[in-house]
């Protein structure tokens, strides 16, 4: 019965091809909902340290006083708590898988550039003038 199993499934894949692909010779698919890696846009980073304390595997650093934002590739296996923690949304699950990388390339460090607006200067009310 085993035999004939095996047999039905080796035929299956000789008629229709294998249902697994050559990667990373041939590319992953691809779907709307695929986790393939982590990116900032340091422009939005308000530096809040949030995605740091909620990543499970302690892959996020934020280094505030250097403005500076890190993640160890190694460490971060693509849950995508981070992007759903981050209150000014500049962190996005990117559905494209990165390729293979060495191990001095696994920590991205990226410069934080938000600059934090300056307040408008408040106007005092004017002075009653029934006072005077
Ligand atoms: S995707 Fe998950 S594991 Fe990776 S950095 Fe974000 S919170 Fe951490
Ligand atoms: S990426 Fe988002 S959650 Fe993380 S420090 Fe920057 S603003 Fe905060």
């Amino acid at each position: 019965m085993v035999y004939f199993k095996m047999a039905k499934t080796a035929i299956k894949s000789l008629i229709h091809g294998p249902s697994t692909i050559r990667y990373p010779a041939e590319p992953a698919k691809q779907y709307p909902t695929s986790r393939g890696h982590v990116t900032i846009d340091p422009s939005k980073c308000i530096s809040c340290g949030m995605c740091m304390r909620k990543c499970p595997a302690d892959a996020i650093c934020v280094r505030r006083d250097e403005k500076l934002w890190e993640i160890d590739l190694f460490k971060c296996h693509v849950c995508n708590c981070c992007v759903e923690v981050c209150p000014v949304h500049c962190l996005t699950m990117e559905t494209e898988y990165r390729p293979a990388f060495a191990e001095h390339e696994g920590v991205q460090v990226v410069k934080i550039t938000y600059v934090k607006p300056e307040k408008k200067a408040v106007k005092k009310p004017a002075e009653d003038k029934s006072e005077e």
